[in-house]
Order: C-alpha cells, then structure tokens, then sequence
C-alpha cells in the first residue's frame, strides 16, 4: 500500500505554529514600521490626538510632515527645471516624497488600521480627503517633474514604486524616532538621523 504524502490534508497544530512563525514578507514588515511610525506620530502629536479621533485631515497631516524626510525633486512653477524629468544640474526646490510612495504607505496603513481592530468605516486612511490629496499629489508632482502617471506603463512602475516605497517609508520611520513634533519641543531637532538604511 503507497502511505503517500503524509503532510497533506492533515492540520498539525505544530506544523501551523511554525507556519505563522516564518519571517513576514517584506510588505508585512514594512506595513509594522509605518503602523509604529504612525503610533509614534499620534504619540508625539501637539494637543494630543488618540487614533479614535484621528481624521483624514490628521493623515494629511502626517504625509504632509512626513516630505521633510522625502528624496525625491519637486521644482517648484518657477524653476527652470520645472516639468524636466531629467535636469542637467541642481537646483533650490525642495525634495518630497514622492506620490507613489505616499500613496503606497497609505495603503499599507489603511490595512494596518483595520488588522489592529479599526473599523473599516472609521478608517482615517481611507477617508475621501485623503485620496483628493493624493491625487493632488500625483498630478502637480507629475507636472512639475515632468513624469506622466500613464496606465499604460503600470507593470513596469508597479515594481519600481515598490523600491521606491520601501526606501521613503525607511526614512520615514527613522525621522519618527528622531524629530516627531521638534518645532514645539525643540529637542527632537538635536537628535542625529537614527540608523540609516543599509545599502541595499
Ligand atoms: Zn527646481
């Protein structure tokens, strides 16, 4: 008689334990970093604000905060770069977070939110605000970098966002640790950058 696979069909409660053990994927772990940097935000938040009265406009808030720690060139209407994708030399317009970025982490706290037991009509992230102000976002980043947000090209930019992504949110969780709510308490401002991310 063939015993034939002995692992199939059969539930070992050992077996699933391991199971849940295994490392989270990459997504899994970054959705905990932004969850923390998100927490750690709220914490540091002047007046207070607990994640029950946290608004779509408080998410704006925090995306808005979060651009202090963006990489990415935004050329401001006036600068002779605006609309180039590709300037030939530098220039003073503030460096951002890019949309794509932005608009990944929201959907990583957005699921976060209801996975720590937020109810999915209450979610601040996913809010109406919130989605105009990413739309904002991508359309004056696409004029003003000269990158048209095509569907066409979705596949391709799906994984180069991905990379992006996991870079500006890195950041983002090294900025909370450092200088969360420093223009009132001015002691976050000494701090130095918190472990930058390896090379990778
Ligand atoms: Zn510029």
């Amino acid at each position: 008689m063939d015993p034939g696979p002995t692992d199939l069909g059969v539930v070992d409660p050992q077996q699933q334990q391991q199971r849940q053990r295994r490392p989270p994927s990459r997504y899994e772990s970054q959705k905990r970093r932004d969850w923390n940097t998100f927490l750690q935000y709220l914490r540091s938040h002047r007046p207070p604000l607990s994640l029950a009265r946290c608004s779509g406009a408080h998410v704006i808030e925090f995306l808005k905060y979060l651009d202090q720690f963006g990489k990415t060139k935004v050329h401001a209407p006036g600068c002779t770069y605006f609309g180039h994708p590709n300037p030939p030399g530098p220039c003073v317009c503030p460096l951002k977070q890019a949309w794509g970025s932005l608009d990944a982490l929201v959907g990583r706290l957005r699921a976060a939110y209801e996975e720590n037991d937020g109810l999915p009509e209450s979610n601040p992230f996913g809010a109406r605000a919130v989605g105009i102000y990413l739309r904002e976002v991508k359309e004056s980043q696409g004029r003003a970098r000269g990158v048209p947000y095509q569907k066409k090209k979705t596949k391709k930019k799906k994984r180069k966002l991905l990379q992006d992504t996991a870079v500006g949110a890195s950041i983002a969780d090294d900025a909370a640790g450092a200088s969360i709510g420093s223009s009132e308490a001015g002691e976050g401002s000494r701090a130095p950058p918190a472990g930058s991310s390896p090379a990778s």
